[in-house]
């Protein structure tokens, strides 16, 4: 039986991990990079070992240090999280040969499915259905031409090692095909090592429907639902809901029982999901498997009454599932926000900075799983997410309101953050009326994007924001400071209107 998790994370989900050991009596281990040495991770985990600089290639990447760290601290299985080494087949492989449990699933399991060509063909064998495309990855612009020919324009080209929305090129006519084939291949060799690229049909306004599944290691298999995540920037979700607006009782069913197959396909261990790409007529096709659990496993937790955290750990101890396809049910609604710090009216750029003020919203319905604090410098090495807001309602209606009312609530100074900018999905008749695609946010840009300073709810918590740091300087100023802070600092006259001085 596992006694002590090392979760090679770092950030919620390393958070959220933890507090799910805890729960089961596990004792955890943290790893940290000099960037994180005050991060909330570390500061929650019973221990936690320091495994390198701040890039991620020095750190979280680093499987010697993480391997290291994991000996010396006595730790028996390593959680990988999502991102950083969770889907590395050669990470099971390397925790196996160092007698360490491994929570996830086998390196082959894992390669297989990474590697979206081979995924391709091993779906196709199970039959389930994929996207009309190549079979086999394309170098050559003739053999491409052929391949269009045969399937029809719009086309994808996507890069097999793909992952995170990058190494994809959407091909409209026959003269973009090479310079697309030239980008995709470079883009993908750069991002990935791996400048193989194959050739999708490309679905006009999909949907992304993804579904939960986890599979224990004596062949049972169930799976937990779908969650609707057609919100997306960039190729990438940032809010995902469950149960889909869009999917029939029989087709949700069907698609199901499509995961169950994919997941037995690879003889999958662990907890995965299955993402599928939908059209306007509910034609569904796969479109990849992660390995892993997903960031916006919380609503799948929420609506289906599970703790996948630790269903991965019963699963890696060699117990049976105790959950039972027949009696597994969606009660509610859920809907999950991903709290960027980032920027929404400059291409999303990320904004790493120093937090000076967080409300976080509580209340009947609400989960705010995060990683920062007041006065927690976000560092710019790692991926923006810094909180996720996952709502409950008995039905989408009260879901939606109750996702308004906690975002309201929420409030984040000192750094730039997609608060506002989600509150406004949240209004945007598209979403309303749980009629959208993944073309979402480009369809709506012109009410999605508002300039944050003029905007109403911000004014309040700009002025507390901006007292604050008033506060904080003034505490360390000398009296000839003082003068220089009144003179120069512009928002002085609003302080002293704020104090009545
Ligand atoms: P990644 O592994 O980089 O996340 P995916 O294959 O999962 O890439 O696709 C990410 C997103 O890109 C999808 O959710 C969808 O919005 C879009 N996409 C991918 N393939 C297609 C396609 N064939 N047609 C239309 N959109 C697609």
């Amino acid at each position: 039986m596992i006694k002590k998790i090392l979760v090679a994370n770092r950030g919620e989900i390393a958070v959220r991990i933890i507090r799910s050991c805890r729960e089961m009596g596990i004792g955890t281990v943290a790893v940290y990079s000099d960037a994180d040495r005050c991060a909330l991770h570390v500061l929650y985990a019973d221990e936690a070992w320091h495994i390198g600089p701040s890039p991620s290639v020095q750190s979280y990447l680093h499987i010697d240090n993480i391997l290291a760290a994991a000996r010396e601290s006595g730790a028996d299985a390593i959680h990988p999280g999502y991102g950083f080494l969770s889907e590395n087949p050669e990470f099971p492989e390397r925790c196996k040969e160092a007698g360490i449990i491994f929570i996830g699933p086998s390196s082959h399991a894992m390669s297989t499915m990474g590697d979206k060509i081979k995924a391709r063909k091993t779906m196709t064998a199970a039959g389930v259905p994929v996207v009309p495309g190549t079979g086999d990855a394309i170098t050559d612009e003739l053999e491409a031409l052929q391949v269009i020919r045969e399937i029809g324009l719009p086309v994808m080209i996507k890069a097999s090692a793909g992952g995170g929305g990058k190494g994809m090129r959407l091909v409209k006519r026959e003269e973009e095909v090479r310079p697309g084939l030239r980008a995709a291949r470079s883009e993908a060799s750069t991002a990935f090592g791996d400048d193989a690229v194959f050739i999708e049909k490309y679905i006009e306004s999909p949907h992304h429907i993804e579904f939960q599944i986890l599979a224990d290691q004596h062949g049972n298999i169930v799976q937990l639902f779908e969650r609707e995540c057609s919100v997306q920037r960039r190729h990438q979700k940032i809010v995902e809901e469950t149960p889909s607006p869009i999917l029939t009782p029989e087709r949700r069913q069907q698609m199901g029982d499509a995961a169950v197959a994919a997941a037995r396909a690879v003889n999958y261990e662990g907890a995965g999901t299955i993402e599928f790409i939908v059209d306007k007529d509910l034609n569904y096709y796969f479109l990849e498997m992660n390995t892993r659990l997903q960031v916006e496993h919380p609503i799948t937790e929420r609506v289906v009454g599970v703790d996948l955290v630790k269903e991965q750990i019963h699963i890696a101890n060699g117990k049976p599932l105790a959950l039972r396809q027949d009696e597994l049910k969606q009660q509610g609604h859920a809907i999950e926000c991903r709290v960027y710090a980032e920027d929404p009216e400059n291409q999303f750029m990320p904004a790493p900075g120093r937090v000076t003020h967080i409300d976080i919203p509580y209340g009947v319905g609400v989960r705010v799983d995060g990683s920062i604090y007041e006065g927690f410098e976000i560092p710019l090495y790692y991926d923006p997410l810094i909180a996720k807001l996952i709502v409950w309602g008995k039905d989408r209606k009260e879901a939606l309101e109750r996702s308004r009312r906690a975002l309201q609530e929420f409030k984040i100074t000192g750094v730039k953050n997609n608060l506002r900018f989600l509150e406004r999905i949240m209004h945007t008749a598209g979403f309303v009326e749980g009629d959208y695609t993944t073309h979402f946010i480009d369809d709506n840009e012109d009410t999605l994007m508002q300039d944050e300073t003029c905007d109403e709810h911000c004014e309040d918590i700009v002025m507390i924001s901006a007292l604050m740091e008033y506060l904080r300087k003034i505490r360390k100023a000398s009296p000839k400071e003082m003068t220089a802070l009144k003179n120069n600092w512009k928002d002085y006259s609003r302080v002293r209107s704020v104090l009545k001085l």
